[in-house]
């Protein structure tokens, strides 16, 4: 028999939609490429110790009687319960740029409104014009490109604190070079201002067991090392997919959720490139595990902090392998009432040049002691900031965008896809969708309510 479904990938869009899916119809099947769930947000083990490859934080924090909230209303479409996780808010996190100019925040929104009127005394009414803009505005509208960079600019009139607002939305989610559609600004100032930040008290792999466990108790299936290489078609209907083994699945549905060009490559089409087209953008991330009892003090009460030590920020493929000028700094044990673990982790994120990398890939010596040196620098630039830890560390280790598209597929290891979202999801044919990154809905939750979003709109109507 035929699966009804067939979703390309298991990732949190992937195992969102599978979890919708099968709530009405068990006959859906996952094909995940690699040897694990979780994609972009997964895991991965050194020294008998498990490390998360993506999580900083959750955004979108709701309390649990918000019922409004994308949180709440992801959990009831999944039917989760959400004490299952056992979610933690963030403690606070900040905005450092040059000058030590700071901006703090946390999930009470007041802090950050309060800390603009500090620091940018003249500025109270223009945040509030935007705001009421930001509470307006309808971002899954459809609508062309609306620069956020020029509305702020016009708004605020102030290109220090438009860049220190852009800086923690854009790293959590702009796929456009020194900008962002007004609309996903919009979302992602509403998930990470506004409505907060948050993680589950255990790893991310407790978290995708338990999606797992809930998607299989509706007796759907996931095959993993099943790389698809082809899909099959007949006119604009897709009738399968063929895996890289040459087996073929027949299906009535497909939700791809590889990303655009990932997905027409396996039916033999691409986008030419021209001088239109814009790069993707690339991060490297490290980890730096060190006993907690060497975390920086001044760190202890800091969840996330943005940075950026340039004139401007620049949010663009680096000119060197690494810009290590702005980024991020991550506290993953800095949570409320979290209980402090033995070692504890520093991830630090800078954007990252995907060709530099890839040319330095071609000797692996080269690579691996350019990644080194970038690690190096990035801890030497992230202490400067939160102060000393090197001499504590116990474990480090470096992505580049090699290694994430090594293991996600995602081309250039661009995390946040392409530039150009496909809102509608519609890509040409009748019964196969996209969902996840390319799809427009970026981070953990994002791309949970677009997997959910895409089988509630185009395939359950029609079963
Ligand atoms: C370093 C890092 C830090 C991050 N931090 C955060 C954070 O703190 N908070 C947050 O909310 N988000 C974070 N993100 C982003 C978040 O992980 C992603 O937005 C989200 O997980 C995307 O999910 P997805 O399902 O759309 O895509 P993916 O996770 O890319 O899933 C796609 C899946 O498809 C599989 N696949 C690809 N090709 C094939 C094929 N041919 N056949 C079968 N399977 C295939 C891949 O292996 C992958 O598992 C981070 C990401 C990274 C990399």
């Amino acid at each position: 028999m035929p699966a009804s479904l067939v979703i390309i990938g298991g990732g949190l869009s992937g195992l969102a939609a599978a979890i919708r899916f099968a709530r009405f119809n068990p006959n859906v099947l996952i094909l995940e490429q690699h040897s694990r769930i979780g994609g972009l947000n997964s895991y991965y083990y050194r020294n008998n110790r498990l490390f998360e490859t993506g999580l900083h934080a959750i955004t979108n924090f709701a309390s649990p009687g918000d019922k409004r909230a994308p949180l709440n209303r992801l959990f009831r479409q999944l039917k989760l319960k959400r004490d299952l996780f056992d979610f933690h808010e963030q403690i606070e996190s900040e905005i450092i740029f040059t000058g030590n100019t700071s901006l703090r925040f946390s999930n009470d929104f007041d802090l950050l409104r309060s800390e603009i009127e500090t620091a940018f005394p003249s500025a109270g009414p223009d945040f509030d014009r935007l705001l009421s803009l930001i509470n307006e505005y309808d971002p899954f509208a459809p609508r062309p490109f609306v620069s956020a960079r020029q509305i702020l600019g016009e708004y605020l009139n102030n290109p220090l604190l438009v860049d220190m607002l852009l800086c923690p939305l854009m790293y959590y989610g702009s796929s456009v070079i020194n900008d962002m559609d007004l609309g996903q600004f919009v979302i992602m100032f509403r998930a990470i201002f506004q409505e907060g930040m948050f993680r589950p008290g255990g790893t991310i792999k407790d978290l995708l067991d338990v999606l797992l466990a809930s998607y299989q108790n509706y007796g759907g299936k996931i095959r993993l090392k099943s790389s698809v290489s082809r899909i099959l078609r007949k006119g604009n209907k897709v009738v399968g997919v063929e895996l890289d083994s040459g087996e073929v699945i027949n299906c009535e549905f497909v939700i791809s959720t590889i990303g655009y060009e990932e997905t027409l490559a396996l039916y033999g089409e691409s986008i030419p490139v021209t001088e239109n087209t814009q790069p993707r953008l690339g991060f490297m991330e490290s980890i730096f595990e060190v006993p907690v009892t060497a975390l920086p003090p001044a760190s202890s009460n800091r969840t996330i902090i943005f940075f950026n030590q340039g004139s401007r920020f620049l949010y663009q493929p680096p000119e060197n392998v690494v810009h290590f000028a702005s980024g991020v700094i991550c506290f993953p044990s800095h949570f409320q009432d979290l209980p402090l673990p033995a070692t504890a982790e520093i991830r630090t994120t800078h954007l990252a040049n995907y060709q530099l990398w890839h040319d330095l890939s071609q000797d692996r010596s080269t690579y691996l002691a350019a990644k080194l040196a970038a690690r190096a620098t990035s801890r030497k630039t992230v202490e400067e900031i939160i102060g000393q830890f090197s001499s504590h560390i116990l474990y480090e280790d470096t992505f580049t965008p090699l290694t994430i598209e090594r293991y996600t597929g995602k081309k250039e290891g661009a995390i946040y896809g392409r530039p150009e979202k496909i809102k509608n999801g519609v890509i040409g044919h009748e019964n196969l969708f996209l969902a996840g990154t390319d799809q427009g809905f970026l981070g953990i939750v994002g791309s949970m309510l677009s997997g959910v979003s895409m089988v509630n709109q185009h395939i359950l109507p029609k079963i």
